[in-house]
């Protein structure tokens, strides 16, 4: 039987280990935040992703965390946020749904975030081609009603596809858009995100993920 040795990455040196254990006292900014996301996503666009799955980096995050963002996307298994980002362990936090519909427990989850870990930054991230979205955009175009779960979700992205217009040829594109802003604005009026956004302490934003590029377009 043969053993798994495991090696430290090529720069893992103890001055980076010194990094990481004084990294608690930090403070990042959101636009520092960010920033983290943007270069990582150019990185993972680019074919140059820093992060991986290793053990190592694991190990390296056991004793403690200081997340920069929360980053709320879709179940969809073409989205997978730290990949897209590539960030590593212990970076950004993640609360995914079909279609990043909001209930209490994602809400809730966003808040723990922000008052607990002390994320920054809040990013929407929603993606082209969404199937919940084309299912409610096919729902209401038929008129038939989702019933149980499907239908909640159904239920939660009827006003978006509405906004667009049910018989817009591109409504399901375009109400995924307006489905990012719906839920920003939404997190927008959380009372306790809304207190921490107003003492400058978070941003909250949205983003669209391109599925064939990669690209995450972040929006204004
Ligand atoms: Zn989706």
């Amino acid at each position: 039987m043969s053993y798994l040795a495991i090696t430290f990455p090529p720069d893992f040196s103890s001055e980076n280990l010194f990094m990481a254990v004084t990294r608690e006292a930090q403070v990042i900014t959101p636009a520092e935040a960010l920033s983290r996301l943007v270069t990582g996503n150019k990185r993972f666009v680019y074919g140059n992703p820093r992060y991986g799955h290793d053990v190592t980096q694991a190990a390296a995050t056991a004793g403690g965390q200081q997340p920069h963002s929360v980053v709320l996307g879709c179940i969809d298994s073409r989205v997978p946020l730290e990949a897209i980002f590539d960030q590593p362990f212990g970076s950004i936090c993640v609360a995914r749904s079909g279609a990043h519909v909001l209930d209490r427990s994602l809400i809730g989850s966003v808040g723990f975030a922000v008052a607990e870990l002390g994320v920054s930054l809040v990013v929407v991230v929603g993606h082209q081609r969404c199937g919940a979205v084309n299912a409610t955009v096919k729902a209401l175009r038929a008129g038939t009603v989702s019933e149980g779960e499907i239908g909640y979700l159904v239920d939660q992205l009827a006003p978006a596809v509405r906004e667009v217009g049910i018989d817009d040829p591109d409504a399901a594109e375009k109400a995924i858009r307006a489905h990012v802003i719906r839920t920003t604005d939404r997190l927008h009026k959380v009372e306790s995100l809304a207190a921490a956004m107003a003492a400058g302490r978070i941003n909250v934003v949205g983003a669209i993920y391109d599925l064939d590029s990669g690209w995450v377009e972040f929006l204004s």
